[in-house]
């Protein structure tokens, strides 16, 4: 189909895209890479009268180092992200993460900001940026604020960000030298997970000293499986032992039913993949 009739501007800095959203209000809509928003309008499920692209603002674009994290643009692709050195480096879960979104076309085209704002729980970096404890930068009429990951994701499509805001980047604090794994559960390649886990782990000698470990599509947002990373501290890296600790992984979900699977089926493959995610993390 083809989308209703709209504007559109490409304005080159922030300040000027948070002057098109304060100027046109609820009928304004950001666009980054396009991969979900364009579906969007085409099936008329929503029709902003003004389209504020943000493809040409320089400054949200790319990786760099900020102390003790990391900041990725929200502008910069999938794929840009998933051969960073840096994101390789410090942030390891989310590039493995990346290896599994889509294909390399959307991973071309689609965007770290335009996937976390866009919040469909069964996305593939909400988990990976909220088990790292990511820290979200938000612009708006007032200036930056800074919101903490559990704060972003609120609801179903639904996030921290406001309609006159815009996401600019995520600071990923450094996870370095921590093993890192996710475990994406599909019917066909390519697809959205039916249920995912993304886990890191930092070992002392054979022990888990610390892991972290979140879960995608078991619930209304991203979930961080707290239950799960208590029950792993300081025990030994065995099969056993996080075979038990992964039994906690459905504490506090709340999974959907659909034609994928019903939401006892995903609380079962929540366990088996948290097992898996982190005894790979694990290096076990
Ligand atoms: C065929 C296909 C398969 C896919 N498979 C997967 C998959 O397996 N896993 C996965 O995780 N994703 C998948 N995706 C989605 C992909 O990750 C998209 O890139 C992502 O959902 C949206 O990113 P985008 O940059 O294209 O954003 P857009 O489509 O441009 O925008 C999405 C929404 O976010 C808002 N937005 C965008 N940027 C900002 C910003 N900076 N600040 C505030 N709001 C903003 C827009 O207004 C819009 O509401 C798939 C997409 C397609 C088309």
């Amino acid at each position: 189909m083809i989308p209703a009739r709209f504007d559109y501007v490409a304005p080159a800095t922030v300040e000027e895209a948070l002057a098109a959203l304060a100027e046109h209000g609820d009928d304004a809509k950001l666009i980054a890479g396009g991969q979900s928003l364009l579906p969007v309008l085409r099936m008329r499920l929503n029709a902003p009268e003004m389209v504020v692209d943000l493809g040409r603002i320089e400054s949200l674009r790319g990786v760099s180092d900020d102390g003790d994290a990391i900041l990725v643009g929200a502008m910069t692709t999938h794929a840009e992200v998933g051969v960073d050195p840096l994101v390789a480096e410090h942030a390891a879960l989310v590039a493995k993460a990346i290896t599994h979104l889509a294909d390399a076309q959307v991973r071309h085209r689609g965007t770290f900001g335009g996937a976390l704002a866009h919040a469909d729980p069964a996305g593939d970096l909400g988990a990976p940026v909220l088990a790292l404890g990511g820290e979200f930068l938000v612009a708006g009429p007032g200036g930056t604020r800074t919101v903490a990951a559990d704060d972003f994701f609120v609801d179903y499509f639904t996030t921290a960000v406001g309609e006159d805001e815009i996401l600019t980047g995520v600071r990923l604090p450094k996870h370095t030298g921590w093993g890192a794994h996710y475990e994406k559960f599909v019917r066909i390649a390519h697809q959205w997970p039916i249920v995912a886990v993304a886990a890191a782990v930092r070992l002392d000698g054979d022990t888990i000293a610390e892991a972290r470990v979140g879960l995608t599509n078991m619930g209304s947002t991203p979930l961080r499986a707290r239950a799960v990373e208590e029950a792993l501290a300081g025990q030994p890296a065995t099969e056993d032992a996080v075979r038990r600790a992964a039994e906690l992984a459905v504490e506090g979900t709340n999974p959907p039913s659909d034609l994928n699977g019903d939401a006892d089926y995903r609380r079962h493959l929540a366990k088996v993949l948290t097992r898996r995610a982190v005894l790979t993390a694990a290096g076990v």
